[in-house]
């Protein structure tokens, strides 16, 4: 623990209090707090302790419908796209702002909510929410539009302007940091947002909501519509009036979700979907325990809960031995405790169906004859929580289930390999195309691996690099489309062709 500011903080006693005091689930709908009109409510249960921590309004169709007709009503006003961009970015960095100042809030709220330790809610979740949201502030008043080449006789103007009312669809994992990868950009660019958080994981998003109002963004530009997927989400993914959806999820409900535009009015569907990342260490790695602590720490980090794991570790059988050992020396510094604790670096899992899930796929390694070497069980199921050893399976084979699927938990899959080829060629042979791995000392292997790789981001040498300059998004079924850097305005932004007669 490095900040001894944070280290007085008692989690605990703040957690009681907020939870005490009473945490507002009621949806964020034109500007202010709303219950459904339904009425209807859904328990918001913490992974850390199995309790009960806040009644989330559980939305339908008639609420998404409110809160696309507040969002429509808004564009159609110009209250927000019509600011000049630098207006817009004064708005979004007192946004950015607050989110800051409210940190320990959103920390908790986030913690309590899906399980993630506090010491990375506070020191990772938070931050890059507002620094997401202040990139893309910066970014909109630097952006310029193109005039055309065109003859003499006309002038083509190629402008760009906000598609209208976007629709951000997000998972659990990163609640805060997902929604804010559709929000700040599709804000910045001028569009209004309908969020329709993950069921499991509603409350930080309705708090930034409110933030975002305190910052001055006008009302209806921004709502949250709290519920269940197959309602609050797909009565948002079939709405009429939605001109653009910006979809974080699983790859089945990615496809779902891509069918629901086509059933309505072929408004543009964005999806960031699952993965399966393959992570290949050659023998000749120029740096083994850089690799084995990348490679554990990027698996297990969020409680393996990240789409971009690199959950299919290919090491080359000639290493895997000495590997394998350092690995085992490093597990231990992966031992879910209380999310609560400053020192806590694997906290819970989301909710117990997704516990049930890991532990589904944590049998099937076994009895598919994967030989597990470290974890594989659950763990302090006396705290009412939901918490499961970190897992690695040695000895797996490519067509095995825990090889295969997305298991989206602390599950490593490793493969060993002979020819890099192989490995490239077994590492391409997935559903998936998220992010890939190569660790080489040698540059034209590293190169070649690095443009066979069928991946949105192939790192090389390491797996933990990360920033708001680069594109995030994948090949295949891991989705299209980009989150991140200035690729993401392609998203939220229509192309605009006015052509000009010059007279004689
Ligand atoms: P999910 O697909 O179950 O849910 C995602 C969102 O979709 C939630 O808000 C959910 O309520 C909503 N939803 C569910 N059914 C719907 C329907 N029929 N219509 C409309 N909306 C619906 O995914 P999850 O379990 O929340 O998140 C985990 C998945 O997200 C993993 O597959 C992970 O890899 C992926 N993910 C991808 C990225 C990326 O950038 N590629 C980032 C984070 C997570």
């Amino acid at each position: 623990m490095s900040n001894s500011e944070n280290q007085k903080i008692d989690w605990h006693a703040r957690a009681h209090a907020l939870v005490n005091a009473g945490i507002d689930g009621r949806a964020f709908i034109d500007g202010r707090r709303v219950d459904a009109i339904s009425q209807l409510c859904f328990p918001c249960i913490s992974p850390i302790d199995g309790k009960q921590i806040a009644q989330v309004a559980r939305c339908d169709a008639a609420d998404i419908d409110l809160a696309v007709r507040s969002a429509r009503a808004a564009f159609d006003d110009r209250r927000w796209a019509g600011k000049a961009p630098a207006q817009r970015k004064k708005v979004l960095l007192q946004f950015a702002d607050l989110i800051a100042q409210h940190k320990e809030e959103l920390a908790l709220l986030e913690t309590l909510d899906m399980g993630k330790p506090i010491r990375y809610s506070l020191r990772v979740d938070v931050p890059s929410t507002a620094n997401c949201i202040r990139w893309y502030a910066e970014a909109i008043d630097k952006i310029y539009d193109e005039i055309a080449p065109t003859s003499e006789q006309a002038l083509a103007l190629i402008t760009r302007e906000p598609v209208g009312v976007v629709a951000a669809i997000v998972p659990w994992n990163y609640p805060m940091i997902m929604a804010a990868w559709k929000l700040a950009p599709a804000l910045a660019a001028g569009n209004s947002v309908v969020l329709k958080p993950s069921e499991k994981s509603s409350l930080s998003a309705l708090r930034l909501a409110e933030l975002a109002l305190e910052a001055g963004l006008p009302v209806g530009v921004f709502s949250v519509v709290p519920g269940m997927g197959h309602e609050a989400g797909s009565a948002l993914a079939l709405h009429m009036d939605v001109d653009c959806i910006g979809f974080t999820g699983s790859t089945r409900v990615g496809k779902m979700i891509v069918q629901y535009a086509g059933q309505s009015n072929l408004k543009r569907a964005w999806t960031e979907l699952g993965g399966k990342s393959a992570n290949i260490v050659c023998a000749d790695c120029p740096d083994l325990d850089a690799a084995v602590r990348a490679s554990l720490g990027a698996m297990f980090f969020n409680q393996g809960e990240s789409c971009n794991a690199p959950s299919r570790l290919f090491v080359e059988a000639a290493i895997k031995p000495l590997f394998l050992e350092k690995a085992q020396a490093l597990m231990a510094s992966f031992q879910p405790d209380d999310p609560l604790n400053e020192a806590c670096v694997m906290g819970a899992i989301v909710d117990e169906i997704q516990l049930k899930s890991v532990m589904g796929y944590i049998d099937a390694g076994v009895a598919e004859g994967a030989k597990l070497i470290s974890g594989g069980n659950q763990v302090a199921s006396e705290s009412g929580g939901y918490y499961v050893a970190p897992t690695v399976f040695d000895q797996v084979l490519p067509n095995m289930k825990i090889a295969s699927e997305e298991i989206f938990g602390p599950v490593l899959a490793v493969i060993s390999f002979d020819d890099l080829d192989d490995a490239i060629r077994l590492a391409n042979a997935s559903a998936f195309g998220l992010q890939a791995a190569v660790w080489t000392a040698d540059l034209n292997k590293a190169i070649k691996a690095s443009r066979a790789l069928r991946a949105g981001t192939v790192h090389v040498n390491s797996y933990d690099e990360d920033d708001m300059t680069v594109p995030f998004g994948g090949y295949k079924q891991s989705g299209n489309g980009r989150d991140k850097s200035l690729h993401a305005f392609d998203k939220y932004t229509e192309i605009k062709t006015t052509w000009i007669k010059i007279g004689a």
